[in-house]
């Protein structure tokens, strides 16, 4: 009987079990609807890569990439998975866990109220009492590919979700690309790569989004923590958040698209600069509030109705990819709810869950050690997913054991490992990062007032 039913097998369930089953002798169901390991990378667009550095993804035993990128707008940043490199990652993780006898995967099966019954066969099996629920879907993102577009569909009108424009057979005169988050952003680079004209995407972008410079988001300790040293310095001196998001830019921590526009957006996934060239190069760019409906010929907006291509094939990158259902405690009596833990980076978030779960026994006690972050999406929720997300480092950073762990698991952005080579940049990116942390946060926590 396994000790632990783990409900989904993507990137929090993989990492939560991957660090459990290293540090304490268990036995762990996972459950998942999906065949196999990797979550929505199965299904997601196939152009589609990390938009960060492999490293910091994936589950903590195995690093998923670590090489700098040799050719390419990005050489000399680390490299980042695309999605097969992704999906046989996991599926390679997965074999060495089941490796160890004491993990299986269930796929197939759909996990309801200590239940699991299989798709396949509609057989049931009861959840024993003495299973410990995880659930690791409880920030599962939603993907165009398996979620509708959130407007109406006239009949006549040709929309299709992001993995659809890998198989569109005759160029129409016009792409409407809907949606302003990775997915939209990828999909135009894909559309222009392909040789598609700027005038011809239409993008309806009715928020804008700040996004940050990929480039000072790497696997670097001098430069990711001289990166967090800065914002936390702008942070400590900011009399709003729209103008601390400004002094972010002039830094070239954060990056928008259009320089006439104030982003209201901020989940803050990260942009190359050459990403950033070519979006800009998109001219049409639709800001009438959400569409109501798409119609032969036109888009049925909240502010007015905006005309396209009758031949238009519209592009809905529109799915919430990062959800906010609410922080809860990770540790509840009839289960742990898998969520961030430090600002951003969730496998790091479940990793560091599942390493506590090993070595503690209470649970008041790991609720303490490992308080919830949460994603960003607007500012303020930007501004509350980075105060949880310290205070969680602080909580569980000052544990010795903890601490020497995260120091040696590359998921985590913040670490210096133990063989990093000393170097003047490094350690003044951590004097400020000393000197700037404690007012940092307790400006952005003043910021957010009473969302904490
Ligand atoms: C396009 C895209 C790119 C991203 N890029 C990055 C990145 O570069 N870096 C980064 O850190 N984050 C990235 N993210 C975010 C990150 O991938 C997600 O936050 C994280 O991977 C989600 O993992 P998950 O395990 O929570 O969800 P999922 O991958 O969705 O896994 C949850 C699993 O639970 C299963 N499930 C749900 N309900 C049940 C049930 N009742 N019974 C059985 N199974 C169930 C689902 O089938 C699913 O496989 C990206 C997200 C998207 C959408």
């Amino acid at each position: 009987m396994a000790d632990y039913l783990v409900v989904g097998a993507g990137a929090m369930g993989m990492a939560f079990t991957d660090a459990l089953i290293d540090h304490a002798d268990v036995r762990v169901a996972m459950v998942d609807r999906r065949h196999a390991a990797g979550g929505h990378w199965l299904s997601a667009y196939p152009f589609v890569r990390l938009h960060q550095a492999s490293t910091f993804y994936g589950v903590p035993s195995t690093v998923l990439g670590g090489r700098f990128q040799e050719h390419g707008p990005e050489a000399g940043l680390h490299e980042r998975a695309d999605q097969p490199t992704i999906t046989a990652y996991y599926s390679r993780a997965l074999q060495r866990m089941v490796d160890t006898g004491r993990v299986e995967l269930y796929g197939g099966c759909d996990y309801h109220d200590r239940a699991v019954t299989s798709r396949v066969s509609g057989t049931t099996y009861a959840v024993s009492e003495t299973t410990r629920v995880v659930d690791a879907r409880y920030l599962s993102p939603d993907i165009p590919a398996e979620t509708p577009p959130p407007f109406a569909v006239a009949d006549d009108v040709h929309v299709i979700p992001a993995n659809g424009v890998v198989g569109v057979e005759e160029a129409p005169s016009q792409y409407v690309v809907v949606g302003s988050g990775k997915t939209a952003t990828d999909t135009c680079i894909w559309l222009l790569a392909h040789g598609v004209d700027p005038d011809a995407i239409c993008w309806v972008r009715p928020r804008d989004p700040w996004m940050l410079n990929r480039a000072l988001i790497q696997p670097n300790p001098a430069i990711y923590l001289a990166m967090v040293a800065n914002m936390l310095e702008a942070s400590a001196a900011a009399p709003s958040l729209p103008d601390l998001f400004l002094r972010l830019e002039e830094l070239g921590i954060m990056l928008r698209i259009d320089p006439a526009v104030t982003p209201t957006m901020a989940k803050a996934p990260t942009l190359g600069t050459w990403e950033l060239e070519q979006l800009q190069s998109i001219e049409n760019v639709v800001r009438r509030g959400h569409i109501r409906a798409v119609h032969r010929g036109r888009l049925e907006m909240e502010q007015g109705d905006v005309p396209i291509a009758d031949d238009a094939i519209v592009v809905h990158c529109a799915a919430d990819g990062l959800k906010l259902p609410g922080r809860i405690p990770l540790w509840q009596p009839d289960r742990i709810t898998l969520q961030a833990v430090r600002a951003g980076f969730p496998c790091f978030g479940a990793a560091v869950t599942g390493y506590v779960e090993a070595t503690r026994d209470d649970d008041t006690e790991k609720n303490r050690l490992c308080p919830p972050s949460s994603y960003g999406n607007t500012l303020e929720d930007w501004a509350v997913m980075n105060v949880t997300g310290f205070r969680a480092t602080a909580s569980f950073g000052a544990e010795p054991d903890i601490r020497e762990w995260a120091s040696r698991v590359a998921l985590n952005p913040a670490r210096v490992a133990p063989d990093t080579v000393p170097s003047a940049e490094l350690d003044d990116a951590l004097a400020r990062l000393a000197a700037h942390t404690g007012p940092g946060i307790a400006r952005l926590a003043e910021l957010v007032g009473g969302r904490l």
